[in-house]
């Protein structure tokens, strides 16, 4: 999300903003390489990054358990800084996943390469194959939540400045330690934004004073339970539209909204795919004024999206829910 509002600051704001942000050297940044669809990763199937909202990644990579909630996290492609924010939720659960590796000699360092047969080159000892060695791995997936500091960095820095902010500015690793005061600096000098990287700050610390850095930290280990928990609980019933076959139900986990994670027993409403889809996007929410569904003018020329705009929610809502809701409403809506 680019800033709406590109505020040329004065000497004597960037001064109080230096003494301001003097304070937070607590705070820990992450230079973490996000390549997108276009990813080669000839060593597995890589990750689905989009990167203002979420960076995923899982125990296979160096520093998984290091990254915490509070956390300032800055995403880039090796060319440039795709943008910077601050974490919100990280997200854990387990997968299954595939590791390619070289028939020989068991690497993972392995290339597919453009046009020459066989297809793949091991790195390590030169083997040349047809298909590599599949392995399955249940590994523990991590997927930070970040959209809601999310500055768009596009321009701003060189992959060689980036590499500079951390310890070692020739690791090879995907997640790696920044030092947050540089980083800092050097957004402002690029941008001269005091206000978005004031705003970036002050939600790290704010994390970190508010304590919460491990209890955001949410298991979604067993989502498949929880969905079963909340079909049994709640019937082939989606929240917002009504009664839908239990395959087109998916469990919507309503606290990736809210800033606290801790009470999240009653956190999830079935809703049909498409509706958590565009619930997810902020396209659809719930005003708890009114109690009923607000679906955003772009979808009014869509009769099944229409009809539901000014509709009562179909389930009872707990207090849990509407606490939920609401953060999702103020997250989704800052205009409304
Ligand atoms: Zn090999």
């Amino acid at each position: 999300m680019i800033p709406e509002v590109e505020t040329e600051v004065g000497r004597d704001e960037l001064g109080d903003l230096r003494t301001d942000l003097d304070t937070d050297e607590v705070v820990t940044a992450w230079l973490m390489l996000a390549l997108g669809k276009g990813r080669e990763h000839a060593g597995n199937d890589g990750y689905d990054d989009s990167a203002s909202q979420h960076y995923s990644w899982d125990d296979t990579v160096q520093n998984h358990a290091r990254v915490s909630v509070g956390d300032v996290i800055a995403l880039w492609d090796r060319k440039e800084l795709i943008g910077v924010s601050v974490i919100e939720a990280i997200d854990i659960a387990s997968a299954e996943k595939t590791l390619y590796s070289c028939p020989q000699c068991g690497r993972a360092d392995i290339k597919r390469r453009q046009r020459e047969k066989p297809a793949y080159r091991c790195g390590k000892c030169g083997h040349l194959f047809p298909t590599p060695r599949q392995k399955i791995k249940s590994v523990t997936t991590y997927r930070s939540v970040h959209g809601r500091r999310w500055m768009n960095g596009r321009g701003l820095l060189s992959g060689s400045e980036l590499r500079a902010l951390c310890d070692s500015p020739k690791s090879q690793l995907s997640m790696r330690p920044a030092r947050w005061e540089r980083l800092r600096q050097a957004l402002l000098d690029a941008t001269g934004q005091a206000s978005t990287v004031k705003d970036i700050a002050a939600a790290a610390r704010l994390a970190v004073a508010g304590g919460h850095r491990e209890s955001v930290v949410r298991t979604r280990v067993g989502q498949e339970a929880f969905r079963a928990r909340l079909l049994r609980e709640q019937g082939e019933v989606c929240a917002f539209t009504g009664p839908t076959p239990a395959d087109a139900l998916e469990a919507a986990h309503l606290y990736s909204y809210a800033e606290s994670g801790e009470h999240h027993e009653y956190g999830g409403l079935l809703l049909r795919r498409d509706i958590h889809r565009l619930f997810d996007l902020g396209h659809i929410a719930v005003d708890l004024a009114s109690g009923t569904l607000d679906v955003i003018p772009s979808l009014h020329g869509y009769p099944c999206y229409a009809q539901l705009h000014g509709q009562p929610v179909a389930v009872q809502l707990r207090p849990e829910h509407r606490v939920w809701l609401d953060a999702h409403w103020l997250g989704k809506r800052p205009h409304a």
